[in-house]
């Protein structure tokens, strides 16, 4: 039995095919849509220049209407659409906070609702999206812990956030122009939304295969960052089947303090996470792994917590964001004092380590996401200006 079965066996998986409905293009990987072309009737012999040619059609120039993708046939334009639909997820509200961030709820099969935000800085865009409906892991100081529904997104729905937020954005190219004629509002992906990504893993796989693919969204596997609660055995699978960057959920300097914070230590603690992650950068051929670490008051916040948290990651590629706690509602801590922040981070960074201090982003319109902008950084623009100096003022 593989070791995630035991929680991820009750999810629902919903059909890619509804009963009532046609096929749903987005998500499906390059031989999925293959096959699924050459069942509809595509000759086998043409079937691989047509996943190309759909593909840029979906995923660089945003077009969801079949009769407009002009480099096919009338004919085949007919085919496709009687057989098949482009679908992402539905927008049901969508706030813009004071300082650009965009928090958007998007309705997925089911009835489902997840949160995606995108965080504009002066040099990135990130976009923050979901891998679960839910999380069937219980860390106690997070509110997507206490949901009681999951189940998981398919690959469509996972890429689908990213596609409508570039319809948001409006960043699809013009007629004409390359996909990557503009600088990108959109340049940056982490899955730090609601759920665990590797309790997903094939799904976000093949969803961030279709983000990294030059055929696709095209974005860079540095510009991807997967943050994990700490799945072990999936760790090695992250570095050799994506690829992308990796944070870790890492909270705690103790078996002790971190069964209470994150429980899935109780079934892979420190010293099993600690080797896991020790051969990442290496596999992946990544960066440094990014050490995610909650500010909980008079919890995992003493200085002694802060030396030992370097002594655990000597010898790992790393960076440590410091995220102070963001309270919810009955939560059952705190948030640190700032000048404990300061002195932990301070700690951390004399010991040779980055170590911003994050602060939430959006705060006027809650936008929950483990992504969250340094506080250091003073200068926060508006879309508008980053826009503008960009050149792309319309
Ligand atoms: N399940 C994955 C990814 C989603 S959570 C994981 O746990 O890594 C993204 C990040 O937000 C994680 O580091 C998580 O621990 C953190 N987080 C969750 N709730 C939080 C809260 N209330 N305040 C601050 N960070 C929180
Ligand atoms: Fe799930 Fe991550 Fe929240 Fe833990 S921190 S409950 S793994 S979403």
């Amino acid at each position: 039995m593989s070791a995630s079965a035991p929680i991820t066996q009750d999810l629902v998986t919903i059909p890619r095919k509804l009963p009532d409905g046609p096929t749903n293009l987005v998500g499906l990987t390059r031989d999925q849509l293959r096959e699924t072309l050459i069942a509809a009737g595509t000759p086998e012999k043409q079937a691989k220049m047509r996943v190309g040619q759909i593909w840029q059609w979906i995923y660089q120039k945003g077009e969801r209407d079949f009769a407009k993708m002009t480099n096919l046939s009338k004919d085949y334009r007919a085919q496709l659409a009687e057989q098949f639909v482009i679908a992402v997820p539905e927008v049901v509200s969508r706030e813009v906070s004071a300082d650009g961030t965009r928090k958007y709820l998007v309705r997925i099969a089911g009835g489902h609702e997840v949160e995606v935000v995108y965080i504009p800085e002066t040099d990135r865009g990130t976009l923050c999206i979901s891998s679960q409906v839910g999380c069937t892991l219980t860390c106690s100081f997070c509110h997507t812990g206490t949901q009681k529904l999951v189940r998981n997104l398919t690959a469509g729905e996972i890429v689908g956030q990213v596609m409508m937020a570039r319809d948001d954005l409006d960043e699809w190219p013009e007629p004409g122009e390359g996909s990557d004629a503009r600088p990108r509002l959109l340049s940056n992906i982490v899955l730090m939304g609601m759920g665990e990504p590797l309790y997903n893993f094939e799904n976000v796989r093949d969803a961030m295969k279709i983000a990294m693919d030059p055929e696709g969204i095209s974005l860079s596997r540095r510009r991807i960052t997967l943050s994990t609660s700490g799945v072990v055995p999936e760790i090695a699978r992250t570095a050799e089947e994506i690829g992308c960057q990796l944070a870790i959920s890492f909270h705690a300097t103790t078996d002790e303090t971190r069964d209470k914070l994150v429980p899935i230590n109780k079934r892979w603690p420190l010293k099993d996470l600690l080797e896991a992650l020790k051969s990442y950068p290496k596999v992946s051929n990544s960066e440094r792994i990014t050490f995610e670490y909650v500010m909980l008051k008079g919890v995992n916040d003493s200085d002694d917590d802060a030396r030992r948290l370097i002594k655990l990651i000597k010898g790992i590629p790393a960076k440590i964001n410091l995220i102070p706690f963001n309270e919810w509602p009955g939560a059952p801590y705190e948030r640190s004092d700032w000048e404990r922040i300061e002195r932990f981070a301070d700690i951390v960074y004399k010991a040779g380590y980055a170590s911003p201090i994050r602060t939430p982003r959006g705060e006027d319109i809650m936008a929950a996401c483990g992504q969250l902008k340094s506080a250091t950084e003073r200068a926060r623009k508006s879309r508008a200006q980053i826009e503008a100096e960009a050149g792309m003022t319309k």
